[in-house]
């Protein structure tokens, strides 16, 4: 209690000198969470050598510490490796659950890809570095730190908070959420979820642009191309080659291009940036988002890669294989080309068009089956947007006040795909929330000398801690 006090006083103060500095997290929560943070990094979490459950069970003897126990802290999962935390924060029960996500694991990094060592915290130039600096281990710190803080503060929701960090979003076959659902939905289920991996707030330089929460996202299918030939000697070729069958159909996929569509979330989207931008861009963002969409703009706007992909389902080829020795016909060519598909389109359909693009009866095209664990092949499913209920974007509108005036709130669609697939495939809203905002021009996630903005960091602590107060406090 004494905590809170001086807390609000000290808040006071500020108030009076530097209004703005209203969103600052308590000095005491901002150490707390970058000592989480730097023991989350320097956990390897990778796919190759590293270890969730690790990183699971330092979460878990923090939150233990913080008077969590019993069912209402676990850590499970399918193997050694890729265990699961889970954690309640217990509420009165007057309305159903929230569950929070965040995903433990990370993408590979090399240490010689690298400026320094990507499993080592490292704070330099106002940012802080590291594999998972910026997917996610900042959310995973920032939602741990609060459900330790909220438990310490005795707070009393009026609905349970369940906290799920978790295995294998990046890749792997151990999907901790998906696991969670087959297993033990009972421990997860809840009226909605929020997923701290999307719905990114867009900063530039200094200007905060947006914040984001992602209601809908594309869906990730892999489709081989295959073309497959006797072979022969090269000393004596034909023009009937497995490479050039491959060449030929790849090539005609890149000229070609799927049907624009525009959907809810979309067209909010591209309606609230037409208002952030200006001049030629400014005015094809208000005709796409008109119904119906402005078939001229549609076609400039294509032009911008992030633009078409939210407006359409792309293909793209990202591997290829072939032949066998160089002095051979080559016998195969292989190809994966990888699909973002377009919320409530369906993979097969995608297929068929494919093979109609392909346009050769020698390259034969089918999906890259995903495995789960036992090895069984997953089927490819739509993922239904979901619906933007007014209790959320409430919340998230008053939240957004308190913290920072006059951002906009914009509905989005993810062109990559998270997570939320799973809970909402399962029935469960999910809202991508980053509560905290990302340099939209400098995006390193996946890739090499990952980072995130120290005081995006800091501010992000406190715009969660009020945002589940805002969805968890009877009004
Ligand atoms: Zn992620």
């Amino acid at each position: 209690m004494q905590a809170v006090k001086r807390w609000t006083l000290s808040l006071c103060l500020i108030a009076v000198s530097a209004p703005l500095l209203l969103a600052q997290a308590p000095e005491q929560q901002k150490q707390l969470a970058r000592e989480i943070f730097k023991q989350l990094i320097e956990i390897n979490t990778t796919d190759s050598v590293g270890n969730v459950t690790t990183a699971a069970e330092a979460m878990a003897t923090r939150l233990r510490a913080a008077g969590f126990s019993g069912n209402d802290l676990m850590v499970a999962g399918p193997n050694d490796r890729k265990k699961n935390l889970v954690a309640r924060l217990r509420g009165t029960g007057a309305r159903k659950p929230v569950l929070f996500i965040g995903h433990l694991d990370v993408v590979e990094a090399r240490r010689e890809d690298w400026t320094t060592d990507p499993f080592e915290f490292l704070e330099k130039d106002g940012y802080f570095y590291g594999r998972g600096t910026e997917d996610m281990k900042e959310g995973d710190a920032i939602l741990v730190t609060n459900f330790i803080r909220l438990k310490k503060e005795g707070y009393l929701p009026d609905r349970d908070l369940i906290l799920a960090l978790t295995a294998d979003e990046e890749g792997g076959t151990s999907n901790g959420v998906d696991w969670l659902l087959k297993e033990h939905r009972d421990w997860i289920d809840a009226e909605y979820c929020i997923n701290l991996d999307g719905g990114e707030f867009e900063r530039e330089k200094t200007k905060r642009l947006l914040a984001g929460i992602q209601a809908s996202e594309k869906v990730y299918v892999d489709y081989q191309f295959e073309s497959l030939n006797p072979g022969g000697h090269s000393s004596v070729p034909t023009s009937d080659n497995a490479i050039y069958h491959l060449a030929g159909a790849l090539a005609r996929l890149q000229s070609f291009s799927f049907p624009a569509k525009i959907n809810e979330i979309t067209r909010n989207y591209f309606g609230r940036n037409a208002a952030m931008t200006t001049g030629q861009i400014s005015a094809d963002l208000k005709a796409v988002a008109k119904q119906p969409p402005d078939p001229a703009a549609v076609q400039r706007l294509s032009a911008i890669p992030y633009y078409n992909s939210l407006m359409r389902t792309t293909c793209v080829a990202t591997m290829l294989s072939g032949g066998h020795a160089p002095n051979a016909l080559p016998q195969t060519a292989r190809a994966n080309v990888n699909c973002r598909i377009f919320p409530g389109e369906d993979p097969q359909e995608v297929l068929h068009t494919l093979e109609r693009v392909a346009n050769d009866p020698k390259v034969r095209i089918s999906v890259v089956p995903q495995l789960d664990p036992a090895g069984k092949v997953v089927p490819v499913v739509a993922v239904p947007p979901s619906p933007l209920l007014p209790e959320v974007i409430a919340a998230m509108e008053n939240t957004l006040a308190a913290v920072w005036p006059g951002v906009p709130l914009v509905a989005t669609m993810s062109t990559g795909a998270t997570d939320g697939k799973y809970t909402r495939i399962a029935g469960i809203p999910t809202y991508g929330i980053s509560c905290m905002f990302f340099e939209m021009n400098d995006s390193r996630a996946h890739g090499k000398d990952e980072r995130v903005g120290v005081q995006d960091f800091y501010d992000g602590i406190e715009f969660n801690y009020k945002l589940i107060k805002a969805l968890s406090s009877s009004h």
